[in-house]
């Protein structure tokens, strides 16, 4: 086991910073002393839980530039999404905050009495994040724990772990207990299934491969640990002939290249009616060609470089020689882990049209009518997200019902939003996060019965 991750710029190659790592006993310790803030955490007023996670909240906000340079340093994200990110962060405790001060149990009348109904905290909550938006994932799962009553530990992924770091800092210069929220960094394969594996950690809220996501439920099955799963996806955006072409094409790069194609939610199957492919794709090219890729702290560079060398290896996999490439950008040479936006001719059953890729490439897939267009839209395991573009209100609701995923947008490429639930179908996770009940997501339901 390494001692130190050495993280690395991915636009640059170089070293930024070296991070330690936790050893199993360091988490067992962890663990412990989560456990002994929790009771004290649990047993505030939820007012006072929900005053100190403003401040938290307040902290993010009043360090949101070094927390996006940081995030454009350790992942590459070009500097305004990064800064969007941190706002993202803040919003998100602003939002459980208020969700502490309103989480409420119930009273039901019963013959000989009262049922009481209380929503307790489970205790110490494990969050293990991905690379991909290492803020506000870890947040996604972190605020709303926190918000119920809970601890939280957070195990940032191997490249990623400086943005999680800081948070922990701004947690604790806001006035959150010590131990109540930490972050510990190491590999996943041991301070992770440390984390996983011990029985003082009441849930796993994991975000990441589809794999790794059923190697930690089989962990957790074993302990009958409550569990949350935000897995892989193969997103459709499904454009009929009756949409503005216009719009649907200006808006279609940002829904693959957004993040460099690393996001759950990319709409990497491009569906578009046989009528209008030809159009599509002539309106299509441009707006890709524009999506500049280069330095992430330039403010007219919309793409970053993908996370490592190991994942471009990856995306590359998928554009092998002789590919049927439609639509090729352009990205920097030299240092840096640099792909450039690929748009393939799919075939269905192809690799690159069924496989989550993670990297900037979509395939674009004709199809005849609506029917057509919800079998290719659901021929995946996937089941997070989807956009479909239509004029027609009929069947904008007729597709959104008939496709099997969590988070649909019509006419957009909207996929999360702090105030919604965000989740997948299928073998794209178990469970919701965000929206109004992400909180009692993080609570066990406690029924108690009052003689009269
Ligand atoms: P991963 O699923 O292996 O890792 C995600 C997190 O889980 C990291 O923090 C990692 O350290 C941790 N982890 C790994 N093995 C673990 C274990 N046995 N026990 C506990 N924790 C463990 O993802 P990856 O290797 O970083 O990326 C591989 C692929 O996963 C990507 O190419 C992409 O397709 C997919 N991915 C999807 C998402 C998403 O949001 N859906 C995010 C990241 C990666």
């Amino acid at each position: 086991m390494p001692h130190e991750l050495d993280i690395i710029n991915p636009a640059t190659e170089e070293t930024v910073a070296t991070v330690p790592v936790t050893s199993p006993e360091e988490v067992d310790a962890a663990v412990r002393r989560a456990a002994a803030a929790q009771e004290k955490w649990a047993a505030l007023a939820p007012a006072d839980r929900a005053r100190l996670l403003r401040r938290f909240a307040d902290t993010v906000d009043a360090h949101l530039d070094s927390l996006a340079h940081l995030e454009l340093l350790e992942a590459g994200h070009p500097l305004a999404n990064a800064t969007w990110e941190a706002g993202n962060v803040r919003d998100l405790l602003h939002y459980a905050a208020g969700g502490a001060e309103r989480l409420t149990g119930s009273q039901i009348p019963v013959a000989g009495g009262l049922d009481v109904t209380f929503r307790e905290p489970l205790g110490v909550v494990a969050v293990i994040a991905p690379w991909n938006f290492p803020m506000p994932i870890a947040a996604w799962g972190a605020a709303p724990a926190l918000a119920a009553g809970n601890a939280v530990l957070l195990k940032p992924a191997e490249t990623t772990p400086l943005t999680a770091l800081r948070l922990a800092r701004h947690a604790l210069d806001a006035g959150l207990p010590e131990g109540l929220f930490q972050v510990l960094p190491g590999e996943g394969k041991v301070t992770g299934a440390a984390l996983v594996d011990h029985p003082g950690v009441a849930k796993v809220v994991f975000t990441g491969s589809t794999a790794t996501g059923r190697h930690i439920a089989a962990r957790c099955a074993a302990q009958t640990k409550r569990l949350t799963l935000e897995l892989g996806g193969k997103s459709p955006n499904i454009v009929f002939a009756d949409a503005d072409l216009e719009a649907a094409a200006a808006a279609a790069p940002g829904s693959f290249l957004d993040n460099t194609g690393q996001d759950c939610c990319a709409r990497s199957r491009i569906l578009v009616q046989r009528s209008v492919h030809d159009r599509f794709m002539e309106l299509l090219e441009p707006a890709v060609q524009a999506f500049t890729a280069g330095d992430p702290a330039d403010p007219d560079t919309r793409m970053g470089p993908l996370i490592s060398a190991a994942q471009r290896d990856r995306v590359r996999s998928y554009v092998p020689e002789g590919a049927p490439v439609a639509i090729r950008g352009e990205a920097p040479e030299g240092k840096g882990f640099w792909y450039p936006a690929t748009v393939l001719e799919g075939r269905p059953g192809d690799r690159a049209a069924v496989e989550e890729i993670f990297g900037p490439v979509a395939v674009v897939l004709p199809f005849d009518d609506e029917a057509d267009a919800v079998r290719l839209a659901n021929a995946t395991d996937y089941g997070l997200s989807g956009s479909l573009w239509t004029r027609d209100i009929g069947r904008a609701l007729r597709v959104s019902r008939a496709v099997a995923a969590g988070n649909l947008s019509v006419n957009s490429h909207a996929s999360v939003r702090y105030q919604t639930p965000f989740g997948g179908f299928k073998q794209s996770g178990i469970g919701r996060e965000l929206g109004p009940e992400a909180l009692t997501a993080f609570t066990e339901t406690k029924n108690v019965f009052i003689n009269a």
